[in-house]
């Protein structure tokens, strides 16, 4: 019984998956089966507990099945975590541990890339169990363009909701982390004129952003506070807390990250700022989109693929509109359309 770790939801599945010897621990957790099964990435990252990957497992698959459900897809919600050191602890036996695993939960759970798991690992997986998407061998390939294509959709729909504008010329714009969504965004900010502070554990990226948009380097927490219109987290998730939000000067929040609030009363507090806040598995399903486009008849089309991501834009306009209208806060709002949609489909 994991209940209780999650605070109130009860997840159908989760199972422990454990090979000492090919240095192997990973928790696969289904939230919902109720709109199809249950699909999200395997985030590989060296969590400080058992019970801390566990409670990252739970809180992301939960997010899948309100990504999912919000982006209209006939899918629930499933995460993987491997609790590893990806850049020096995943090896070959340890993924086909893992993919022994996977063979025994094919048609419950299906998996795709996340932080720590390359396209490379993907297709090695694919080769090895079934229910492996987002490969590049037949599959929809690297979801993190759609999911930054997303991700600007909706940053741009937040700005207008705000301003009556998305026009992002001159808007400044903070992004934390320039992995493979977070650089993708700001090739495109840039692109549209905005002007960029940027920070990642990296300095190699960094001092290429520096290079390519002019971006102002910052270090660690100061993008939090840096004076910028926007703040885009696209690293890890968690950022959003009771000691940050009041560090915040930003107007809007609106990034890739999972699970940006760190508690469930964050919301409230980016409200209370008069921060407006884009839910973040509203904004970042553009990559889970193109994965579920795998599954459509005929198989994958990248056509289908672009108005559906472009439609994010549409949805958070709609979530902005109806947190403004009822007095509520933008992430509960999204999370009862999530509800509905799950409970109507229950019935
Ligand atoms: P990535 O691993 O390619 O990039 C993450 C980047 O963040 C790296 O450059 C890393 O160095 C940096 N980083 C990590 N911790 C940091 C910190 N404390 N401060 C500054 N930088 C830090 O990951 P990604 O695929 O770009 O995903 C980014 C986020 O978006 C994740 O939270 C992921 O769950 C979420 N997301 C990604 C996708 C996708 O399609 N890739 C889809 C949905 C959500």
């Amino acid at each position: 019984d994991v209940a209780h770790l999650d605070g109130f939801d009860h997840h159908e599945q989760v199972w422990l998956g454990r090979d000492t010897a090919r240095g192997l621990t990973a928790i696969v957790s289904v939230h919902t089966t109720v709109l199809g099964p249950a699909l999200g990435g395997t985030r590989i990252w060296p969590h400080m507990s058992f019970e801390a990957g566990v409670i990252d497992a739970l809180r992301l698959s939960r997010g899948m099945t309100f990504k999912s459900a919000i982006a209209g897809l006939p899918l629930g919600g499933g995460k993987a975590v491997i609790i590893a050191d990806a850049r020096t602890e995943k090896t070959p036996a340890m993924l086909e541990a893992y993919a022994e695993m996977l063979n025994a939960l094919a048609g419950q759970y299906i998996t795709a890339e996340d932080v720590g798991m390359t396209l490379a690992d993907a297709d090695f997986l694919a080769e090895r169990a079934p229910n492996v998407s987002g490969t590049t061998k037949g599959g929809s390939g690297n979801p993190s363009p759609f999911t930054a294509e997303g991700t600007f959709v909706g940053l741009k729909a937040a700005l207008r909701h705000r301003t009556g504008s998305d026009d992002l010329a001159g808007v400044r714009v903070a992004v934390q982390g320039l992995g493979s969504v977070g650089w993708s965004l700001c090739q495109k900010l840039h692109a549209e004129g905005a002007v960029l502070t940027v920070c990642d554990l990296d300095a190699v990226r960094t001092a290429r952003a520096a290079e390519q948009f002019g971006a102002m380097i910052v270090e660690g927490n100061a993008i939090i506070s840096a004076d910028v219109d926007i703040f885009a987290p696209c690293a890890l998730g968690g950022m959003l807390s009771a000691d940050t939000i009041p560090l915040l000067k930003a107007k809007i929040v609106a990034g890739a990250a999972n699970n940006q609030l760190a508690t469930a009363e964050d919301g409230q507090r980016l409200v209370e700022r008069g921060i407006l806040y884009a839910p973040d598995y509203v904004i970042n399903a553009g990559g889970v989109i193109n994965v579920a486009a795998e599954m459509a008849d005929g198989g994958y089309d990248v056509a289908t693929v672009t108005p559906r991501v472009a439609r994010i834009a549409d949805t958070l306009t709609a979530i902005f509109q109806r947190a403004d209208r009822e007095g509520r806060t933008t992430d509960a709002v999204a999370e009862a359309m999530a509800r509905e949609i799950v409970e109507e489909a229950r019935k």
